[in-house]
């Protein structure tokens, strides 16, 4: 099986990419973010392009590893097509801003700036022109993948790339749409398009492996073409002739000067550029000796790698990192909350680390601030304070336990007598009577030296 990607994502621009229409379509009622350039109208002439839009791009490109293509013109090109929601009869899109990287072992093609047609909604026949010029960045890769699992995993380290960026739309929101090549050996080639989710390519490229597959073993051809993934049912079906090249007649803009990239400015956005995550998941497992597991966990967004790599400085990173990996990610996962999102500083999260790490409260304790400290931030002894949780002092638990024994005595006989079993009774019982209040591992030290001290004193007597 051969896979290969081309991924479209909507870039978080204030402004459209040839206009200056506003960008939040999906906050204001349809064709509302229009003007004559973005709805097409005879005679407007576009902007030049959004310089925000650009420098995301090349920002990715970057990330991606691409040589980007500094020095020479790089024409806008138009891309002939009919459809309803493409007034101007065609789509803006450059040539390639960047070209030959690579991510996880996939080379990345060439990285290309579009724009983003309106909204067709065929049952009432009415367009929305709202998203009409939104920028887009087009990723292009080679069919280097081999499986649909291959495929999945690869498309969430893209999306994790371009999220570290900060400058595009979050794929969750639907502001991602994939078209997917895949082929069998003996087959041509097919594109799917229309996917929008990578549960929706993964499931697209199941059902394509077995629809091929099944063809080629019963001595069918598999012809090129395009088919559609349709999301309801999981499938897929035949969409039209796959267009050729020149069908859709690209020429360039004559409308907008060509793009020219200098090579300054390009490393002045490599400076401001933030470690990829594969590159600092890799980092973390070097540095830290973290297991690749957690490495991935933590670096699955940039926020989570940042509240770590502050927490691994002062308590040990491993600890830490199994924090993030089991504690940490199924709360936040709970509570619906990206990493992102939550309210706690990484102090906060740094002090209830170190009183589990210190045995000052017990890592079941400290889950229980960790979800307060998710819901309601604040300093996690204050947390400890309000759900009646605070340690006892040295004082007080000698005064448990000291009535727990006497209340107990035949647990206290059973332990001199050689029955080991008979500390944790005790310690469960002090636990108990503390309101979990009580440390089991300073709970389970006192008592053992109380009854060893009741042990000298019986030998004397
Ligand atoms: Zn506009």
């Amino acid at each position: 099986m051969k896979i290969g990607f081309e991924v479209h994502l909507q870039l978080r621009t204030e402004r459209k990419l040839y206009c200056d229409c506003p960008t939040n379509y999906a906050e204001v009622p349809p064709n509302t973010n229009v003007c004559p350039i973005c709805t097409g109208m005879p005679g407007a002439k576009p902007m030049r392009p959004n310089r925000a839009a650009v420098e995301a791009a090349v920002e990715i490109s970057l990330m991606l590893g691409c040589r980007v293509q500094t020095g020479k013109p790089l024409y806008i090109q138009r891309k002939h097509y009919d459809y309803p929601d493409l007034p101007s009869g065609y789509q803006r899109t450059s040539l390639p801003l960047a070209l030959e990287g690579s991510l996880e072992g996939v080379r990345i093609r060439e990285v290309h700036l579009e724009e983003d047609p309106g909204q067709y909604d065929p049952v009432s026949g009415s367009v929305d022109f709202n998203r009409s010029g939104i920028p887009l960045v087009e990723i292009v890769t080679e069919p280097d993948l081999r499986s649909p699992e291959e495929a999945r995993r690869f498309l969430r380290s893209l999306i994790r790339v371009l999220e570290y960026t900060g400058k595009v739309r979050p794929e969750a929101g639907g502001a991602m749409r994939v078209d997917v090549n895949v082929s069998l050996e003996g087959g041509g080639r097919v594109e799917v398009k229309n996917i929008n989710s990578v549960k929706g390519t993964y499931r697209a490229l199941k059902f394509e492996l077995q629809r091929q597959a099944e063809r080629l073993r019963r001595g069918e051809r598999v012809s090129r073409e395009t088919r559609a993934y349709l999301e309801s049912q999981m499938i897929t079906v035949p969409m039209r002739t796959k267009e050729l090249e020149e069908d859709y007649r690209y020429i360039p803009d004559p409308d907008l000067p060509p793009v020219l990239l200098e090579e300054e400015w390009v490393e002045e956005v490599r400076g401001r550029m933030v470690e990829p995550p594969h590159l600092r998941e890799r980092r973390l497992v070097e540095k830290y000796g973290l297991p690749p597991a957690s490495a991935r966990v933590i670096t699955g967004e940039r926020e989570l790698a940042d509240l770590f790599e502050r927490v691994a400085r002062e308590v040990n990173p491993l600890f830490a990192a199994d924090w993030f990996r089991t504690k940490l990610k199924k709360v936040l996962n709970y509570m619906g909350l990206r990493a992102g999102e939550v309210g706690f500083s990484a102090e906060q999260l740094l002090s209830l680390l170190k009183m589990v790490e210190g045995g000052r409260i017990s890592p079941e304790q400290g889950e229980l601030v960790l979800r307060e400290l998710a819901r309601e931030p604040a300093d996690p002894e204050e947390i400890l304070l309000r759900m009646g949780l605070l340690p006892l002092g040295r004082g007080e638990l000698e005064e448990l336990v000291e009535r727990v024994m006497e209340e107990n005595r035949e647990a206290v006989r059973d332990y001199l007598a050689g029955r080991e079993e008979a500390l944790n009774f005790l310690t469960g019982r002090v636990v108990r009577a503390s309101g979990g209040r009580a440390n089991p591992r300073e709970a389970v030290g006192l008592l053992r030296e109380k009854l060893e001290e009741l042990r000298g004193k019986g030998q004397t007597s």
